[in-house]
């Protein structure tokens, strides 16, 4: 569409990005077309991307959209990257979600977060769940906390629920999953209603775990609402 210019190697292409940041316009993630973030070709696809609904705990779990393609790179741009410039295809559609899940939810109902990884945190310094939580006009709520009683900090039991990305990866699914039960705790949340919210849904083991405690702590979860979920 516009002057094409001499492209550069891919990887020396993603560090100039990197290091440029949200200073200058980029190249599109999707296609690769100069001076846009997404493309509207790339966000007319990401619009079409379907979402998912997963049972998680006994609990219905809508994701905005499968954790695939352009979405996954979006997702990865974001949390690696902080590529907040990339949010906004993200957020509307899971703020709409987690808006619907309020309007269809008892009066009082809390939302809730899935605390972000120990090193996730510590890397980004902001909290993916929260800015696509306010870009996309839904109530932010409050973290889940971990055992060790920081919400989304501390590094017990190598950073807890069993993320990817926190070197549990080669653990066996009942490994995971016994490190994970008693990694969270619920606040404040007796006889209240609550809708769980988190970024990427993989095995579903840290949102089972959520849910686990919030009726631990004597809440009922009407529903999980994500930003992303993989095939299970
Ligand atoms: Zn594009």
């Amino acid at each position: 569409m516009t002057t094409p210019r001499s492209s550069p190697p891919r990887d020396r292409a993603a560090a100039l990005r990197a290091v440029v940041g949200l200073v200058l316009p980029v190249d599109c993630v999707g296609c690769g077309v100069p001076d846009r973030a997404l493309c509207a070709t790339c966000r007319t696809h990401v619009a079409a991307r379907p979402a998912r609904v997963r049972l998680i705990a006994g609990v219905r779990t809508d994701a905005a959209f499968e954790y695939e393609g352009l979405v996954r790179t979006l997702v990865l741009e974001l949390k690696l990257r902080s590529r907040v410039d990339l949010a906004g295809p993200l957020a509307r559609r899971f703020g709409a979600l987690v808006r619907r899940a309020l309007a269809e939810a008892p009066h009082g109902t809390v939302v809730l977060r899935v605390p972000p990884s120990a090193r996730g945190a510590r890397r980004r310094g902001f909290d993916p769940v929260v800015l696509l939580l306010r870009r996309g006009r839904a109530p932010v709520g409050s973290a889940l906390v971990r055992r060790d009683g920081r919400p989304g900090g501390g590094g017990g039991r190598g950073g807890a629920g069993g993320r990817s990305g926190d070197g549990q990866k080669e653990l066996t699914a009942t490994e995971r999953v016994a490190a994970t039960v008693g990694a969270l705790r619920a606040v404040g949340v007796a006889g209240r209603t609550v809708v769980l919210v988190d970024d990427v849904v993989t095995t579903g083991v840290t949102l089972a775990e959520a849910v686990r405690a919030v009726r631990a702590a004597g809440g009922t979860v009407v529903r999980c609402v994500a930003v992303a979920s993989v095939e299970d």
